[in-house]
Formats: C-alpha cells, structure tokens, sequence
C-alpha cells in the first residue's frame, strides 16, 4: 500500500508533531487491523482532543479513558483513538462525579421505598 504521509505531519487540532506508532501485525481483514503498519499520533498531553476526549468518555462510557488525534499515514485520514492514559485532575473529576452519583441513588431509592401500611397516621 502506498503511503500518502511520510513525514510526521502537524496535528491537526494543536499543530504538534505526530509520533509514529507501530501497531500490532493483526490483519485488517479480520475486522481488528488498521489496513496500515502504523499511524501518526499526537502525543501532546494538552491537545485540545486529549483534553476534551476525558471529558467525552466520563459523560458518554463512564470511564478516565481519553481520545488521541492520529492520521493513517496510508489515507492521510485524520481521526481519533481511545487511549488509557491517567490524568489525576481528571481523575479526581470522575470520583466527585461518582459521588454525586450515588448520592442521587441513594436518594431515589429512599423515594420509591414502599410505605408502613401500618402507620397510623399515614392517611394515604
Ligand atoms: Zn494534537
């Protein structure tokens, strides 16, 4: 396959130097592959994907996972990839958030518990 990109490009959303990264020999036609032997990826921790991409998977997935910009060097398409990097603020967000969470829960529940049908002074 030819490559489109050859030499590390800029990200596209900070303008930073990609990273080449090998991925692993899984072939693209089982579903699982990439259709290329590696791609360019952002590797600037204050990219505006990176930031935003904790954000996205605490709302939408639940979890402190985040998004990385590459490009498939063999298209030039630009796109993004999960990545399991930690970032502590974010992570800190995402316990608060789980906090809050089940407190609603606990909240809730004490709501839909049905009632002492024994109680004399419930008139209901
Ligand atoms: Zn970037």
């Amino acid at each position: 396959m030819t490559l489109m990109v050859k030499i590390a490009p800029k990200c596209p959303h900070c303008d930073v130097t990609m990273v080449h990264y090998d991925l692993p020999p899984i072939a693209f036609s089982d579903g699982l592959g990439w259709g290329a032997k590696f791609l360019w990826v952002c590797p600037n921790e204050e990219c505006p994907i990176f930031r935003k991409g904790y954000n996205h998977n605490i709302n939408q997935y639940g979890n402190t996972a985040s998004l990385r910009s590459i490009i498939e060097p063999d298209s030039g398409l630009a796109s993004v990839v999960p990545t399991l990097s930690l970032d502590p603020e974010h992570f800190k967000s995402f316990v608060e958030l789980r906090k809050v969470q089940k407190k609603n829960l606990e909240k809730a529940d004490k709501l839909t518990e049905p009632k002492d049908t024994n109680d004399p002074y419930d008139l209901e």
